[in-house]
Parts: structure tokens; C-alpha cells; sequence
């Protein structure tokens, strides 16, 4: 048998080198990539690579990191490396042969990540084909059942094929809060007239939230960051994505042109801004990314217009719940501004699967407001208030499920 295996071996370099002498006789053509380009952000990410022929190809899950693996037929990458750098989803892109006849494209995710849809198509201009590849942040759970039911015999097809899902089996998941203190590193945020940043009041109440909370039975607490760090919009959504969170909570303390204006205001997501206070507040946020140079300007429209396509409906109706118990245990405790459950077009809150919160504690361009958000008896008080509201709406949708 090893014999054997020798000989076809040798026959295979055999072949090997005549093919490099006529290979226009024996082996088909390499296929040539003669552009790459990447799109999107750390919740959705698109990668485009044009062909002059139409390749096959299949894809397949790697884990620890998370990878997704494209196999393609020999190609020769023509493009520059520029053309396809790291970004979106993906920390690390690199390609090349694999052997005989066999070109590979590693994408490596910092986080678990799934391709959504993956096409060959041919190009409007009618030079070659293109492969498309949209890739979006999934979970951890949904990860490993990708990894584990894949079968790596089948090639030509997407790779895409029923997936078993991880079962929810053995212990209750517990009720997971994502606490996101908003802003961080280079994104100071709002700078009140003391000079408190508001990056530092979300970073200080999101820990003190995250110790009373983690103190619950069944609760699991995940901080977007619990240091000075930047962290973009989608990156934010993406953790909350991750970890199948129950609910997300987007802590802030913004300026606004009214310095008379204070209180706290609890925002959920909506296309349609509930006033211009709202609307410009959201406007203000989502300008963070352009902060710290992460945003594609180009790409902003088209976030707003996939805001409401991406939510599902019953996420929303968890949120405005969410937004009304939390409105109700401030209320008489905690100073709240006038209609304090507002909406507008919040990009952290676009987790079409996560009930999502904006919290603005109160406004550094109040003066009054600026002492008590960096008041430490003010801040415990606080966040025993708001984790009392997320407990109580865990509690309400649990035995609402249970009345199914
Ligand atoms: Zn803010």
C-alpha cells in the first residue's frame, strides 16, 4: 500500500512538473483575482473578490480564533494586499495556495462570526465573475454549532447546509445584561463646565451596575469595557451579539444645547426621532465612531436604512417595556426630564435580537446634573434603582413565557 501510495505520489509530482511546462494542455488554467475589496463594520462585513473566471469554491469554520476558511480552485491573487486589509469583522486576511491546484482565503475574526450568504456571480461589466461574501456577528453558541456540524468532504457548495444548532441543553442560560459604558479612549464625549468627561461617569456607574447586578442568582454581566479604551458603535453591539445577551444597557451623560435641561431619559431605538432633542442626541452619538477615524462616511446613510430592517419586532416591544419599567422605578427617586422615555436612530442599539437601552443618567451641561453624576452616594443609588427595574423585567418576561 505504501508502495503504492509512493508511486501515485511520484506520478503526481510527475504530472506536476509537466504541467508547469504545458499547462494550457494539462491543467486547467489558474484562476486569476484581479480585485478585492472589504466593506462594513464589526457587525456585518462584506468582501468582494473579482475573477477573471468563475471559481468554485466552498467555506468552512475554524475555531480558537474564529476563522472562516474559503477554499477556492488555483488561483493567482493579482490584486494588491491593500485592496483586502483587515477591518469589519476581521482582524487578520490572508491568502495563497494550498498545494496542487488549491487556493485558501483565512479570514480571522477577534470574535464568532458566520457567513450570512456566499455567491458567485458574474459581473455587470461582463469581465469574469465576482464572489461575494457577507459575512455577520453571531454568538458564541451559534459558533461552535457552525464548527461542529460542518462537513469538510463537501466542496463546490456554499458550506451553508443544515447546520444542527447547539441545543439549549443542560442549565438555564442565565439572564445575561450586557452594561455598555459609552464613549472611551480617544472619544472623551461630553466635557462638562467642571471638566467631568463623560467617558469617566459611564465608566464609573457601568462598574458599580455591573456589582450589583453580578450579585443576582442567574445573572451574567458582561461590560463592553471596564477600562479607558475606545471601542467602535458596532464593536459594542457585536459583545452584546456574542454573548446572546437578554437585554443591553448603553450608559451615557451627554451635552445638550439647553444647559437649563436636566434629568435622566431612557432612549430605544426608532427610525423616527420622538423629538429634535432626541434626534440630534442620536445624531451627536453615532458620531463617535468619525471620532476616533473608524467611520466610512459613505456607509452612514445606509446604516440609518437598515436600522429598522435589521430590529425585530418583538425585540422592540422588550425594549419599550424595558424603557417603561426603568421610567417607572426612577420615577419620584431619581429626577427625570419631561416624557422621559424618548426614541431615535441609535446606532448601539441596532442588535436586531437584543432588547437595547440608552441610559442617559442626567446631562454634563447641567451644572446641577454634572455634581450628582460624579456623586458616589448618588451613583450607588442609581444603579440599585435601574437594577432593580432590569430585575423586575426579568421577572415580567419570564413568567410571561411561562404563561405560554
Ligand atoms: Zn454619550
Amino acid at each position: 500500500m505504501t508502495r503504492f501510495i509512493g508511486a501515485f505520489l511520484g506520478l503526481r509530482a510527475l504530472f506536476a512538473a509537466f504541467a508547469v511546462f504545458f499547462p494550457a494542455v494539462v491543467a486547467a488554467e489558474p484562476h486569476i483575482a484581479f480585485d478585492a475589496r472589504i466593506a462594513g463594520d464589526e457587525l456585518r462585513t462584506r468582501i468582494v473578490i473579482d475573477f477573471e473566471s468563475e471559481p468554485s469554491f466552498s467555506i468552512h469554520y475554524l475555531a480558537e480564533p474564529a476563522r472562516v476558511i474559503v477554499d477556492l480552485p488555483e488561483t493567482v491573487f493579482g490584486f494588491e494586499d491593500g485592496d483586502l486589509p483587515a477591518r469589519g469583522l476581521f482582524d487578520a486576511i490572508r491568502y495563497g495556495a494550498m498545494g496542487p491546484g488549491r487556493s485558501r482565503l483565512v479570514l480571522t475574526a477577534p470574535g464568532p462570526v458566520e457567513v450570512e450568504m456566499a455567491k458567485v456571480e458574474a459581473r455587470e461589466d461582463g469581465r469574469g465573475h465576482r464572489l461575494v461574501i457577507d459575512a455577520v456577528a453571531t454568538s458564541d453558541t451559534a459558533f461552535a454549532g457552525l464548527v461542529a456540524g460542518q462537513d469538510w468532504q463537501t466542496t463546490g457548495a456554499t458550506g451553508m447546509g443544515d447546520v444542527p444548532a447547539v441545543g439549549k441543553s443542560g442549565r438555564e442560560k442565565p439572564f445575561t445584561v450586557v452594561i455598555d459604558a459609552g464613549h472611551g479612549g480617544i472619544d472623551n464625549g461630553a466635557i462638562g463646565k467642571a471638566g467631568t468627561q463623560e467617558k469617566d461617569v459611564t465608566l464609573a456607574f457601568s462598574r458599580v451596575l455591573a456589582e450589583r447586578l453580578g450579585q443576582e442568582r442567574n445573572v451574567r454581566v458582561i461590560q463592553t469595557r471596564q477600562d479607558d479604551r475606545f471601542i467602535p458603535l458596532s464593536g459594542r453591539v457585536r459583545i452584546a451579539r456574542q454573548h446572546e445577551a437578554d437585554l443591553m444597557l448603553s450608559i451615557h451623560a451627554d451635552s445638550i444645547r439647553l444647559p437649563e435641561i436636566r434629568g435622566a431619559t431612557v432612549y430605544t431605538l426608532s427610525d423616527k426621532a420622538s423629538d429634535r432633542m432626541a434626534a440630534d442626541l442620536a445624531r451627536q452619538e453615532n458620531n463617535s465612531d468619525a471620532i476616533a477615524g473608524f467611520a466610512d462616511v459613505e456607509e452612514d446613510a445606509e446604516v440609518m436604512d437598515i436600522l429598522m430592517d435589521l430590529t425585530r419586532r418583538e425585540t422592540q416591544v422588550f425594549s419599550v417595556g424595558l424603557a417603561r419599567s426603568v421610567v417607572e422605578g426612577f420615577r419620584d427617586e431619581i429626577l427625570l426630564i419631561n416624557n422621559p422615555h424618548r426614541f431615535a436612530g441609535f446606532s448601539v442599539l441596532r442588535a436586531p435580537d437584543v432588547p437595547s437601552l440608552l441610559v442617559e443618567l442626567g446631562y454634563l451641561s447641567n451644572v446641577e446634573d454634572e455634581k450628582l453624576l460624579i456623586d458616589a452616594a448618588w451613583r450607588t443609588r442609581t444603579a440599585d434603582l435601574l437594577a432593580d427595574a432590569i430585575l423586575g423585567f426579568r421577572n415580567q418576561i419570564s413568567s410571561a413565557a411561562k404563561d405560554l
